[in-house]
């Protein structure tokens, strides 16, 4: 898989606002918020895209949810809650093919998170 600029932010080549930090994750605020509250979980290990994450993968995809949940609260949004988003390619939007969770909080966010339903 090629680098892509959160190898950058894990190899620490470029900075970023990190939030958590341990050997299997970083957590740090996102560049371009969608919502008061916006940040990323990312596995330090790169993993282009949802599909390409394999059975080894379980254990390491279900703590990036738990450090989700322990950012969050950490933030004061825990209680009142938040939305956990991984876009896969193209139609997902995503942008950057390093898997990462999206947090969003700090609102009520709107649902469904799309304005195009009718347009197929
Ligand atoms: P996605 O479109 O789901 O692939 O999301 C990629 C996210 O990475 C976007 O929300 C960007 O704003 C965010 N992003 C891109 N570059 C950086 C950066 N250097 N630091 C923090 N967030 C970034």
């Amino acid at each position: 898989m090629n680098d892509t600029i959160f190898t950058k932010i894990i190899n620490k080549e470029i900075p970023a606002d990190i939030l958590f930090e341990d050997d299997r994750v970083i957590a740090f605020k996102d560049i371009s918020p969608q919502a008061p509250v916006h940040f990323l979980v990312i596995p330090k290990k790169a993993i282009a895209t949802t599909n390409d994450i394999a059975a080894e993968d379980e254990a390491l995809i279900g703590y990036m949810h738990r450090v989700a949940a322990n950012v969050a609260k950490d933030l004061g949004v825990a209680e009142r809650g938040f939305r956990t988003v991984m876009n896969c390619n193209q139609d997902g939007g995503q942008t950057v093919y390093h898997i990462h969770l999206h947090v969003l909080a700090g609102k009520a966010l709107g649902w469904p998170p799309y304005q195009d339903r009718l347009k197929g």
